[in-house]
């Protein structure tokens, strides 16, 4: 009931676009809304208002960055420093339309620096150049993502565990790999209240869908999540910050990693013995809706069945996946 008690209302209630643009969820930080409830390809913001005003990534539109500005008596020009927390292109968004403006900070993890700098970086780390979809994928991304084709100006990177100071609050970079191989979550004056970026918690699951993410470490990340035993988990695809049953929203979303490890098992049973047959069934995404979705979808299926190949369930024969019977 908390969650009802903080913000005056349910989730339930929040329809598609109703809803309001940011809340305070700690004195003097604020949770920018994402458009269409934060789904991809929007995602939420932190802007903390203190000495430095700072903002932890830049995903959401650039209306309601500067419509919280404005309430705050700021604008956008008024912006010091960008933190982000992966080189996704929901996350570092409009940091460099930002920078134009505000010629402020940017500041990421050095692992994927490569990938926020340019968007040739970028795709490299996706790993998709010369896939089946990539010349779909790139074709969606200029003509709807054009503000993520130009170069960012990282300024500096920060180091794991130590903190970012705004002034009044501080920012605990957590680096939790998995998801991305850069992807940080951020502790805000402490591991009590987190910002939990991509462990999103949304009914999705996790996603782990580029070059650089990895089935194991993403498990070991919500595991650690779990250890910290947060009170407030802020996700850049819910507008709530979780406050209920914390423990179990990260358990259930780690449990889908093993829900579809065992439907990937059952398809291949029924005889889509090949990534491709799996993917046009679909088995990770509950369906496909834009063709390049099956670039993700065949590169998280991929991870599962080289899992599933070293511990010994699943053997490929003649290009044929097969369940190993011992
Ligand atoms: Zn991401």
């Amino acid at each position: 009931m908390r969650q009802r008690e903080l913000f005056g209302i349910t989730p339930i209630q929040i329809a598609m676009s109703d809803y309001s643009k940011h809340i305070e969820i700690l004195p003097n930080v604020h949770l920018v809304r994402g458009e269409n409830a934060a789904r991809f390809p929007e995602a939420n913001t932190l802007l903390i208002d203190d000495e430095i005003l700072t903002l932890v990534d830049a995903g959401s539109s650039l209306q309601n960055i500067s419509s919280t500005l404005k309430d705050l008596n700021h604008e956008i020009s008024d912006i010091q420093r960008i933190v982000l927390t992966h080189f996704h292109i929901d996350h570092k968004g409009y940091a460099a339309d930002i920078q134009k403006i505000a010629n402020c900070e940017l500041i990421c993890h050095s692992l994927a620096e490569i990938g926020v700098r340019t968007f040739q970086g970028l795709i490299e780390l996706y790993g998709i150049e010369g896939h089946k979809y990539y010349t779909t994928w790139q074709s969606y991304i200029s003509q709807r993502f054009g503000h993520v084709m130009g170069n960012y100006n990282v300024t500096s990177t920060f180091t794991d565990g130590k903190p970012i100071s705004c002034g009044e609050n501080d920012l605990i970079p957590i680096h939790l790999p998995g998801h991305t191989i850069d992807h940080t979550c951020f502790g805000i004056n402490g591991y009590d209240t987190i910002f939990l970026t991509d462990i999103d918690l949304t009914n999705f699951g996790p996603w782990y869908g580029n070059k650089v993410s990895d089935i194991e470490d993403f498990k070991k990340s919500v595991e650690r999540v779990i250890d910290l035993r947060p009170s407030m988990g802020i996700s850049s695809h819910l507008i709530d910050p979780v406050l209920d049953d914390i423990d179990e929203r990260l358990r259930k979303f780690r449990r889908v990693f093993d829900e579809r490890e065992k439907r990937i098992l059952d398809n291949i049973s029924k005889g889509y013995d090949t990534i491709e047959k799996l993917s046009q069934k679909p088995t990770i995404y509950p369906r496909i809706p834009k063709d390049v979705y099956f670039v993700f979808e065949m590169f998280m299926l991929e991870k599962h069945i080289h899992i599933l190949e070293s511990n010994g369930k699943v053997v490929e024969e003649s290009g044929h996946l097969m369940i190993e019977k011992r």
